[in-house]
């Protein structure tokens, strides 16, 4: 299993070394917004590089989704579980949220492990999704609203690049289309450095920079000539596939239109996937893509990213059956999200005592009235109000759990269930 990014294996530095130079937390500067704020989420953007405060009314929210092909590690649980918990806690405030988190299900990835392993490509891709949406559903994450396929949207994704020959910023070559980065002068803007850092970073991203088919070794590919052996769909250009940046742009829109709220992933795909689906997209509709963009940050194991080829990685499977799905949780979120962390092998969770602890506290509480809700939830929602801060969050339903008095631990088990995603189970 790879989110789109994940599959390449570099080593520190991590990306937020590149994109993320404000330090986090920014709790004490964001103190006074908070009250006027009125508890209203301010989020970190990640192409402004500033704590802003999230636009009001419905949220459209995208999340690159998996590539489906191998299991999922705890790198992946926690870019999952940080969106599902802003949605919980979006909803929590009110906010009418529509959660769309995609499939990459045709790419190299899948159709490599397909012909190593002599499997279907579409078979395998479907087992190994229908594998990451059951631990995620067992980690306690929400679905989506919308779980697009990449293959259900030929249509869509064609009709892209149509326009974008037509406005002259992509060219097709021998049956293979790609867009030419020289004719957006805005190109890189979320990653933000120079050229030559675009060109390393992609070419470690899976670029391929010597393609004798492109005019810059910069350039993308929107769609693929078919090689011999591999699936293909018919577009104007000859048979062929998408090239993954496209197939977000084109799921994105479809489901949330031109401008959406919230766009995120994991950090690692800063760079090139989500440039390119900004320049992809603005050259199609000549509209801002997007609002918001959040990056949760990656996960080390030791020296290096946790990664399939190093053998470095910790499946969430594993430390949920050694532990319960509340002490993974609450091991994930006690990381802010934008702070690259460390989980050594065979480490386990540090949070199996508090999750025991949280659920003797709160496991027989009941259900708070509003008012008492209302008078507990201040330092909760502030932390959450501040770039997430689920460190804070945990804290504080911590603190009222202890608490002499019966509403303040009926408050926590909602606030806990309600925006954390915990159960309290016993
Ligand atoms: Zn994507």
């Amino acid at each position: 299993m790879a989110e789109h990014g994940t599959r390449m294996e570099e080593d520190r530095p991590a990306l937020s070394h590149y994109v993320m130079p404000l330090t986090w937390p920014p709790r004490r500067r964001c103190a006074s917004i908070l009250r006027v704020t009125a508890f209203g989420p301010l989020l970190y953007n990640s192409v402004s590089h500033k704590v802003e405060p999230l636009p009001g009314g419905d949220v459209g929210l995208y999340v690159c989704g998996v590539t489906p092909y191998d299991t999922s590690h705890l790198g992946h649980a926690f870019t999952y579980v940080v969106f599902d918990v802003l949605v919980r806690y979006l909803r929590f405030l009110g906010r009418r949220v529509t959660y769309v988190q995609n499939v990459t299900d045709i790419d190299d990835d899948v159709l490599l492990r397909a012909n190593k392993t002599g499997r279907d490509w579409k078979e395998l891709g479907d087992e190994e999704y229908a594998g990451f949406r059951q631990q995620m559903s067992r980690l306690g994450n929400l679905d989506p609203d919308v779980a697009p396929r990449a293959t259900d949207h030929m249509p869509e994704i064609q009709q892209i690049v149509e326009r974008l020959i037509d406005k002259d910023v992509a060219y097709e070559n021998k049956h293979s289309v790609y867009f030419d980065v020289k004719k957006d002068p805005k190109f890189g803007r979320l990653f933000n450095h120079s050229y030559d850092s675009m060109l390393q970073i992609a070419n470690e991203r899976g670029n391929f920079p010597a393609d004798p088919l492109k005019r810059d070794p910069l350039d993308f590919v929107l769609w693929q000539g078919q090689k011999d052996g591999e699936p293909a769909w018919d577009s104007p250009w000859g048979p062929g596939r998408p090239g993954w940046h496209i197939e977000c742009s084109a799921m994105a829109m479809k489901y949330l239109g031109e401008t959406i709220t919230i766009h995120g992933g994991g950090e690692d795909l800063v760079f090139p996937h989500h440039d390119a689906e900004i320049a992809q997209s603005e050259n199609y509709t000549g509209v801002l893509f997007v609002h918001h963009w959040l990056h949760a940050a990656m996960v080390y194991c030791g020296e290096h990213k946790m990664s399939k080829s190093l053998g470095n990685m910790v499946f969430v499977r594993e430390l949920i059956d050694d532990s319960s799905p509340d002490a993974v949780r609450l091991h994930l979120l006690s990381h802010h999200y934008r702070e690259p962390w460390d989980q050594p092998l065979d480490a386990g969770v540090p949070t199996v005592e508090l999750a025991a602890k949280l659920s003797r506290s709160l496991a027989d509480a009941g259900d708070p009235s509003d008012a008492e809700l209302e008078r507990y939830r201040g330092a909760f929602l502030d932390a959450m109000a501040n770039d997430l801060d689920t460190p804070a969050a945990i804290a504080e339903i911590e603190r009222l759990s202890g608490s002499e008095e019966p509403a303040a631990r009926r408050a926590a088990k909602a606030l806990g269930q309600r925006v954390l995603g915990l159960t309290f189970a016993a």
